[in-house]
């Protein structure tokens, strides 16, 4: 355990897990708790063996009931695990954050949200303009953003409707002062396209949103004239911010049957796999101070991340569990990919 908590404070990556209420089904079928949470530590008490495996990750939100000592609401995982991405992004740094677990497990709840129960995404957008809003005139800001879906290894932009497929989104630019409502209120109008765009997609191929990784990029510019010797000077800094809600891990393992489903699982696994690779690969050339091979060209996904992963960068991962039995064994499967990435 000490040396657990010693790794973490070295580490390049943050990893939280969270687990959702139980679900409508799990109830009915009267699943019972098998994720339980303490401070910083997951256990899991497996029904049928009965063994328990214990797992230490920077925080262990507990979604469960509200009187868990670990509740966590979306506001709570938006000021301790994204807020702090949005600071270093303001500093220059390129962040990234991902959801990783299985389907219906709270990726895009905790990604995106819904309504009174807004979501990462929003919490992240309406505070980076907020912020914007209060910088000093003598530094001009420009922010555009995309929103890519990446399936079956292939890049689709989420922002160019099947209507209009030549007209792409302006990047969206703030200058100086902005008033900060306005762009907001752009900035969730293409948010809602892109989701829709998604969710049609998931209609017409039986649920594909959950076989897809979306990359929701903010990439911001800010730049500072300073008067040197008389002569204006431009300095800008630029930072991207990645926010992902990756494919359905169930697909990186379950028995797949033949033809597109195969190759469907396949780029999934590859996708997931290489980006643990990654991630597991920077945290050691974190902790190390040496080198180390980085597996970016692998998956079409580490490569898209290539320049905000590593290097000047901070990255964080929430893996998102039911808590339910009868999904121990995929819980277990993330809770490990979790303690890997670090
Ligand atoms: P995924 O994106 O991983 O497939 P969802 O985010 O759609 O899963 O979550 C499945 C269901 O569980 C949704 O109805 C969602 O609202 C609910 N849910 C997930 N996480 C939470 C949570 N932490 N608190 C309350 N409800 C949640």
């Amino acid at each position: 355990k000490q040396q657990d908590l010693l790794k973490m404070e070295n580490s390049a990556v943050t990893v939280a897990v969270r687990v959702r209420p139980f679900s409508a089904r799990e109830k009915a079928e009267k699943s019972s708790q098998v994720i339980f949470m303490n401070g910083q530590e997951t256990v899991v008490q497996h029904p049928e063996s009965k063994q328990s495996y214990s797992f230490t990750y920077d925080f262990s939100f507990c979604s469960v009931d509200a009187s868990d000592s670990n509740f966590a609401c979306q506001q709570t995982v938006y000021e301790t695990l994204a807020k702090p991405l949005l600071l270093r992004a303001f500093e220059g740094f390129n962040t990234c954050l991902f959801a990783y677990g299985q389907t219906g497990s709270g990726k895009s709840y905790t990604m995106m949200g819904f309504e009174e129960e807004v979501g990462v995404i929003p919490k992240f957008c309406h505070e980076l303009f907020s912020k914007l809003a209060s910088i000093k005139s003598e530094v001009k800001c420009h922010v555009e953003m995309s929103y890519f879906e990446v399936y079956n290894e292939k890049i689709h932009d989420l922002l160019v409707t099947r209507e209009e497929p030549n007209q792409r989104t302006m990047p969206l630019r703030v200058r100086e002062h902005p008033v900060h409502g306005p762009y907001v209120a752009e900035l969730s109008g293409w948010l809602e396209l892109g989701n829709k765009q998604r969710a049609t997609a998931a209609t017409g191929m039986n649920d594909k949103s959950s076989r897809s990784h979306s990359v929701f990029t903010l990439v911001m510019t800010q730049t500072k004239t300073e008067l040197v010797e008389g002569e204006e000077h431009d300095h800008s800094i630029t930072s991207r911010i990645n926010l992902i809600d990756l494919a359905g891990s169930e697909r990186c393992h379950s028995a797949q049957t033949s033809g597109d489903r195969l190759r469907e699982g396949a780029s999934i696994n590859k996708s997931l796999l290489t980006l643990g690779k990654v991630i597991s690969a920077l945290s050691e050339q974190a902790l190390t101070k040496k080198k180390v091979f980085i597996p970016y060209r692998d998956s079409v996904l580490t490569w898209l991340l290539k320049e905000s992963l590593g290097g000047n960068s901070k990255t964080a991962m929430i893996a998102t569990l039911s808590p339910a039995g009868s999904n121990v064994e995929e819980s277990l499967s993330t809770l490990r990919y979790a303690q890997q990435a670090r």
